[in-house]
């Protein structure tokens, strides 16, 4: 569906990708974004950051009751991570079909041409997030971006 900003604009639907600390730290930055180009993705808006303890808390509410949710936070945590908004048709499906099942290690067996298959290790460090679902996505991208245009950023294949 069309996704709406805080200010009414509508525009093609958008997901939330995040390469996180592991991603960056090895270095996957330019494949991954080879990868999101090459399916079709607009890359609209991009910026890296590091997270403290309250934003991945915040960010990863949904989860504070887990057993793994501490350590998910340490995780998210260790470094800078690149946080864009990707736009297409089909946006937030299409992008959880690139990146693949949670588990890296066993997206390199089920889905060995998958992001996560590419740069993940494990359940946990699995190199990427993309939005599940349409209103996780509208969530996600206003927890991060506001609609003004000084952090607006356009990448896609024509101006490569
Ligand atoms: N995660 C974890 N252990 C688990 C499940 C998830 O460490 O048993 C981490 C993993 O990094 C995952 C994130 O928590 O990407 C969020 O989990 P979710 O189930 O939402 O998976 P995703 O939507 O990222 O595939």
């Amino acid at each position: 569906p069309a996704f709406r900003w805080s200010n009414g604009i509508t525009e093609k639907e958008k997901t939330l990708a995040i390469i996180k600390p592991d991603g960056l730290y090895g270095n996957y930055t330019e494949n991954i974004k080879k990868a999101i180009l090459d399916s079709g993705f607009t890359i609209l808006k991009e910026m890296t950051i590091q997270l403290d303890d309250d934003a991945a808390m915040g960010f990863y509410a949904e989860h504070s009751s887990k057993g793994f949710f501490s350590s998910l936070v340490k995780y998210m945590t260790s470094g800078p991570v690149l946080i864009m908004v990707l736009e297409k048709e089909n946006a937030v499906a299409d992008w959880r079909t690139l990146i693949g099942p949670t588990d890296a290690s066993t997206a390199k067996i089920t889905h060995p041409h998958s992001i996560r298959a590419m740069c993940g290790m494990t359940l946990e460090k699995n190199c990427v997030h993309g939005s599940d679902s349409f209103q996780s996505a509208e969530r996600e991208i206003a927890f991060f971006f506001d609609e003004k245009s000084s952090d607006r950023v356009v990448i896609g294949h024509d101006e490569l």
